[in-house]
């Protein structure tokens, strides 16, 4: 047993005990989110003797620690996932059985911490479970926003955006430790000093506002080895008058501005995705985050070292895209302005600390702050960035000499903005793509001049996935099934074992049983589906699943296009054979993105026509899932046929939903994009349906001014119909205008860009014939088992665990910590 408080009767008494003391109620009177509170609690007195144990494992090893910095972590509940961690989830959930408790309905009153958009902050998420699991010393450094990702609603076929209070019944997991509070300065001017005395001259910043950053820590628990990593979230609190500088005690309306400054700054996540917006605010959660991290850091260092020149033999900084790039700027003016290092010394430390991973190759993405808004409001860490990039251009200059096109493309300071990649690039040691394809893509084209400046700095880290929420916790009954038919629980922490169900690939029983699973789990997302959509599904019918952020690039457009075309198909040919279909999506849009929430909209209103059909005998479903999130995605993945796939190849810089299904055994529709490249290569053409143009064919295109949708609309009558039912009322009511903008999308743009940017028409046919491929294979039973099957038995590399060693091997070089219990 991990541990004898997870004893039946000791746990039960805990729960009781925790139901009097917090609500003055017995166990039938309690309502369910008292009893997830109570249970919670009862479970974080646990880990907390975990938690405790490991830090004073740390003091005694003094191992490198990782500060993993992103502006998201998207978590997902920490119930399950905890219970599941300290290998005590059937335990309890036994226990609470016989108090008449049901396990997964006290998980559900757990509110989803939904600190992130989506992939990026997922894999944040995943890389924690995998940094504790390995034994590795590890802080995840964000923000503790007060509403994360919005609710989403779906009315009338739109999105419509609601907050999420997530905090509301109070978030039993985190300790808040104000005594570890730091001081976060805004704006204001820089005065030099020179100091006779010491020969140096200072940069005192005056006149700014600040705010106290309080950290809230959350337990981060290993699979089965005591292991407690911390998840370090930010608050903000105005620092209080009788704090201020003499000079501005009294002063009323400072005070109220750093009330306001603090309650604005951690108010909301930017529900962007894989987009630039630009706004002043973002750059404040930016900078606040990252300098109380960075102090937070440097002070603990201190605490046990006294030189603070050693910084990067236990000192890790990894910046999770750019939004953590200040960063590097920040450390630099702590180690100039406050541990009074020479330029030369601190610029040493900095590069040997901070590592980069970039995210993404798409031009709307990129961060580039305007330069008047930087310097206002970061005055003393624009000076530095001044000076990095005043040293880099140097450099370029005597590598390049009289090429000032080579200065222009790679300087940091350029055309009034501040590149934040490049800043990433120049000062941190290691810069990562997320996938073979993507890293190659940074190399050969988007980056092409910093590589060729510094090769070795490049280097890939395909992407991962936790094993332990994606499948045991989402998917026991496979979890269970997998341990039995390779004899061995230790894939959970070595996903490469799941090699051992290859050989019952040919195995009809074991093929049946596999089989037998997944309906199952369609059953559950049915019910899920009755509950929430009340649309009835056939859990017989193929579960064609599309669950990601709705962005253009990951073409759910081209989906819902292909179902309308299918829906003209039955209609027009009843006789034709059809297998039953229903076809699952799932995605918040920004709420600004309005095209996307257009896209949402169109598929809600075909699922309303074709749902509502009673001539096609029930044979296409579409059902769009309300508030996609790690909760209900864990039950989407688990029940899938088919993993949807489809971005225009070179868009998609990896994905990682694309493992979850894979993991638990639905083969791949999709371009030879990001992961779905090494996907293929582990699972084999064979179990994988692969179409559309290539990376280097889109590329190509887009060097040559596009291509030409009209000519595939007057060329084919079918993509024709559909491309006209946007305008000609069949899906909206008889309103011409409704989709108007998606047709010009494709066909004749209005706002200057390219017609049809993600090439939708041009892969269409290639799609619907992969798709006629995937009905033939899902006809054959035992060739679709075996194909299902072989996909979890492959999904081996796609673990966070080989994820995180490789970056442990390559960029981090930690060192395993045992705790000792
Ligand atoms: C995995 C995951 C994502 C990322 O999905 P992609 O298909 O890789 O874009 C987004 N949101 C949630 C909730 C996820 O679990």
């Amino acid at each position: 047993m991990y541990n004898p408080r997870f004893e039946k009767e000791t746990f039960k008494k805990e729960v009781k005990h925790n139901v009097k003391t917090l609500y003055r109620k017995t166990i039938e009177e309690a309502t369910p989110q008292q009893l997830f509170q109570a249970v919670s609690y009862a479970v974080k007195e646990v880990i907390i003797d975990d938690w405790i144990a490991t830090q004073n494992q740390f003091k005694k090893d003094d191992p490198k620690i990782v500060y993993y910095m992103s502006m998201e972590f998207l978590m997902g509940r920490a119930l399950g996932n905890n219970l599941i961690n300290m290998t005590a989830y059937k335990e309890v959930k036994a226990a609470l059985d016989e108090m008449g408790i049901d396990l997964n309905a006290i998980e559900d009153e757990e509110p989803d911490p939904a600190l992130g958009n989506g992939g990026l902050g997922r894999l944040a998420a995943c890389f924690l479970d995998s940094l504790a699991t390995l034994g590795y010393a590890a802080y995840g450094c964000g923000i503790r926003y007060r509403y994360g990702m919005f609710k989403q609603k779906i009315e009338n076929g739109y999105q419509v955006e609601t907050p999420d209070n997530w905090l509301k019944e109070g978030n039993p997991f985190e300790l808040r430790r104000e005594e570890y509070a730091k001081e976060v300065r805004f704006g204001g001017n820089i005065r030099v000093e020179y100091d006779d005395s010491t020969n140096r001259t200072k940069f005192v910043q005056e006149n700014y506002e600040s705010v106290l950053a309080i950290p809230y820590d959350m337990p981060i628990v290993g699979y089965g080895n005591h292991h407690v990593n911390t998840l370090r979230i930010w608050d903000a609190k105005a620092i209080t008058d009788f704090q201020l500088d003499s000079f501005d005690r009294g002063d009323y309306h400072k005070a109220v501005e750093q009330e306001n400054l603090a309650k604005t700054i951690v108010e909301v996540l930017y529900p962007n995705d894989n987009h630039y917006a630009g706004k002043e605010l973002r750059l404040k959660q930016q900078y606040f985050f990252i300098s109380a991290s960075i102090q937070a850091a440097i002070t603990k260092y201190k605490k046990t070292h006294d030189d603070i020149h050693k910084l990067p033999e236990k000192v890790i900084f990894q910046m999770n895209d750019t939004h953590p790039t200040v960063a590097v700027a920040e450390l630099m003016r702590i180690l100039l302005d406050e541990e009074e290092l020479g330029w030369n010394e601190a610029w040493d430390i900095t590069t040997k600390t901070c590592a980069y991973t970039n995210h993404t190759i798409m031009a709307e993405a990129l961060e580039k702050w305007p330069i008047d808004l930087f310097s206002r409001l970061l005055p003393r860490v624009y000076q530095i960035i001044q000076e990095i990039d005043r040293r880099f251009l140097i450099q370029v200059r005597e590598r390049y000499p009289g090429n000032e096109e080579k200065v222009r493309k790679m300087a940091i300071l350029y055309n009034g903005q501040v590149r934040m990649a490049h800043l990433a690039i120049v000062a941190g040691f290691s810069v990562n793509g997320v996938a073979r394809l993507h890293t190659e893509i940074l190399k050969n084209q988007e980056l092409r001049d910093f590589y060729e400046m510094m090769p070795q700095k490049f280097n890939n880290k395909t992407n991962g996935i936790t094993q332990r929420r994606f499948l045991m916790h989402g998917n026991p009954l496979l979890a269970d099934w997998v341990t039995e038919k390779i004899g061995t629980k230790d894939w959970i922490t070595d996903l490469s074992l799941m090699s051992g169900l290859k050989k019952y690939a040919d195995d009809s029983k074991a093929l049946a049983e596999f089989m037998d699973i997944k309906y199952k789990n369609k059953v559950r997302l049915a019910e899920y589906i009755r509950k929430h959509n009340g649309i009835e599904v056939d859990p017989r019918s193929i579960f064609d699943v599309q669950v990601k952020r709705l962005h253009e690039y990951k073409r759910q457009l081209l989906n819902i296009l292909h179902v309308m075309y299918l829906y003209n198909q039955i209609k027009e040919h009843p006789e034709m054979s059809f297998f039953p279909r229903t076809f699952i999506f799932g995605a918040k849009a920004s709420a600004g993105y309005i095209r996307a929430k257009e896209i949402i909209k169109l598929i809600n209103s075909v699922a309303d026509i074709v749902n509502n059909d009673r001539s096609i005998n029930g044979k296409l479903k579409v059902v769009f899932i309300e508030d996609y999130r790690v909760s209900n995605a864990e039950i989407i993945f688990a029940a899938a046929d088919v993993s949807e796939q489809i971005s225009t190849a070179s868009k998609e810089a990896s994905g990682t939903g694309n493992m979850k299904f894979m993991l638990n055994g639905a083969p791949t529709l999709g371009t030879m994009d990001g992961a779905n490249v090494e996907i293929v290569e582990e699972v084999g053409m064979e179990n994988a349906f692969i179409f559309g143009l290539s990376s280097e064919e889109v590329i190509n295109y887009e060097n040559n001014g596009g291509y030409h949708p009209q000519d595939i609309y007057n060329s084919d009558p079918d993509i024709r119909k559909v491309v006209d039912q946007l305008i000609n009322g069949t899906y909206s009511n008889g309103d011409h205008e409704m989709y108007r903008d998606l047709y010009n999308s494709l066909l004749c743009p209005k706002d200057g860009s390219k017609a049809d940017m993600y090439f939708i028409l041009k892969d269409f046919r290639a799609y619907a014939e992969a798709q006629k491929k995937v009905e033939e294979a899902y006809k054959d039973k035992e060739r679709w088992a075996k194909m299902a099957l072989l996909n979890t038995a492959c999904c081996g590399k796609f673990t966070s665990d080989r994820t995180i060693q490789e970056y442990v091997d390559d960029i981090w070089h930690l060192d395993k910590v045992t705790v000792e219990i």
